[in-house]
């Protein structure tokens, strides 16, 4: 299955793509209107949103998984963004919460 580069959301129906680079697949959620990906404060705001309203993490801890996400993403890694610094899950914490 493909994933969002940019978030790593699953790309499980083609209408979920947006928009395809050098850089891999974008989701809906990650590229607007002029079909350009948003900015990392942005898509990192999203996510943050996500896991809070989905969720129900704390706010810090939210902004810990989506920094932690974001910084493996092979997008982030190429467009190394400011926002993405700070405290982040470790590797081990991590894995644990997505592997349930
Ligand atoms: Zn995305």
């Amino acid at each position: 299955m493909k994933f969002c580069v940019a978030c790593s959301m699953p790309l499980e129906k083609e209408e979920f793509i947006a928009l395809h680079n050098a850089d891999g697949d974008f989701c809906i959620y990650c590229v607007d209107d002029q079909k350009q990906v948003k900015s990392c404060e942005d898509i990192f705001k999203g996510g943050v949103e996500y896991f809070i309203n989905e969720e129900n993490y704390p706010k810090e801890y939210a902004e810990k998984i989506v920094r932690k996400n974001m910084t493996l993403l092979p997008y982030w890694k190429n467009n190394p963004s400011a926002c993405l610094k700070g405290e982040m899950l470790s590797d081990e914490e991590f894995k644990k919460l997505f592997c349930k």
